[in-house]
């Protein structure tokens, strides 16, 4: 009997609840179309799991995750947990699941459908057509490195955070960008600042050296300020783009922008160990962008296609399914070409509807 694939589905709080329901059914629909035996193990997190744990995390659900091929998370947080301990607030969950699960690299697709030109705030000439890709380094550079912290020296006090990665760090974030682009169009743009920081200079070297196992992908580089200009100048000339974790942590935000909708954007983030299934394909944690949107929560008015396109992303990085990963891209297309919109992404001439009817109309397109 085949293995099964087992994901941990965890919604979260606010809309979380709402969007990630739709994603799971769209999953069931192709599980059963394509006789893939997917598996879903559900946990709480987040504020929920506070509520009724005590921590974001419990034991439970931090299991589930760990024992899954994959995992699909919501969101967390809101107004209710505000107030709480940094060290127990609910976004300590999804640093959590990214420390144990060892989720080092990024993926953050930039995707604008040519029927949603409009809610860019950029022309349309100079964004029509974008499809790209920004991997970030997740676990290394400034935000963890040692030392850091504030020092008092004499009257003065002195902040310290320090910029380092190692060989390895570079290596295994590489390869992603590298694999990455061979299921895209084959381009990889290392981000760098090799100009000024020593760090970043070993980055460029590294990254060169590893593009050498890669000869089917053509590698160029460029300075981190010279990159956020061209995203907004020209990020059509984008396929892959990999950057340190700060830079990325901007760079991605930018270029999720270009595309003007939150609700679209979907992201995967992985890890080192390979799913059983394809030895190729990396563990990982897929969720929206965007948060618990709690001003609409509870009001079936989320949009929940970017849920969807990270189920999406799931299939083609965690199970090497890329046949059933461009359906699903297809039948949101199709969807939104067809001129239905969530509130969100409405414009004049659409035809709003709730989060369930958008759930329903894209599996419409998946039967
Ligand atoms: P948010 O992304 O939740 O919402 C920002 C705005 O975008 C809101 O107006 C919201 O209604 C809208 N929006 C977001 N997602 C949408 C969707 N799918 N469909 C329609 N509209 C959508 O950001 P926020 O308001 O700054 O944060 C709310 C809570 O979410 C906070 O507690 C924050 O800490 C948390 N948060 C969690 C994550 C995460 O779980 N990864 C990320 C960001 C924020």
């Amino acid at each position: 009997m085949t293995k099964a694939m087992k994901i941990a589905v965890l919604p979260g709080d606010g809309i979380g609840k709402e969007i990630t329901p739709q994603a799971v059914a769209v999953l069931e629909v192709l599980g059963e179309r394509f006789n893939h035996p997917f598996e879903f193990d559900h946990g709480i997190v987040g504020g929920e799991a506070i509520d009724q744990t005590g921590v974001p995390l419990p034991e439970d659900s931090l299991r589930l995750a760990l024992e899954a091929d994959a995992v699909l998370l919501g969101a967390v947080g809101g107004p209710k947990w505000e107030g709480l301990d940094y060290a127990i607030r609910p976004e300590r969950a999804l640093l959590g699941l990214r420390e144990e699960l060892g989720l080092f690299a990024n993926l953050r697709p930039a995707i604008l459908y040519p029927m949603m030109t409009d809610a860019s705030t950029l022309k349309r000439e100079v964004i029509e057509g974008i499809d790209l890709m920004v991997v970030r380094e997740l676990t290394g550079g400034i935000y963890f490195g040692q030392p850091r912290g504030v020092e008092k020296i004499g009257d003065e006090e002195k902040g310290i955070n320090t910029l380092v990665y190692t060989t390895s760090e570079i290596k295994r974030i590489a390869r992603v960008a590298f694999e990455v682009a061979q299921k895209r169009r084959k381009r990889v743009m290392s981000i760098d600042k090799a100009n000024v920081l020593e760090a970043t200079e070993l980055w460029r070297k590294v990254v060169t050296e590893v593009h050498t196992d890669y000869p089917d992908i053509e590698l160029s580089h460029m300075y981190v300020d010279n990159c956020a200009m061209q995203l907004i100048r020209n990020p059509k000339q984008f396929d892959v783009i990999v950057t340190t974790n700060m830079f990325g942590d901007i760079l991605s935000d930018a270029a999720a922008m270009l595309t003007g909708s939150i609700g679209m954007l979907p992201s995967a983030s992985l890890g080192q160990s390979a799913s059983a299934h394809r030895p190729s394909c990396l563990k990982g944690m897929y969720e929206p962008i965007h948060g618990s949107a709690p001003d609409i929560a509870g009001q079936d008015k989320a949009n929940p296609l970017a849920t969807i396109l990270s189920a999406g992303m799931m299939l083609k990085y965690s199970f090497g399914l890329e046949k059933e990963a461009a359906l699903i891209e297809k039948a949101v297309f199709s969807v939104l070409e067809a001129g239905y919109r969530t509130p969100d992404i409405a414009a004049e001439g659409t035809r709003v509807i709730g989060t369930r009817e958008m759930g329903r109309r894209v599996i419409e397109q998946l039967k």
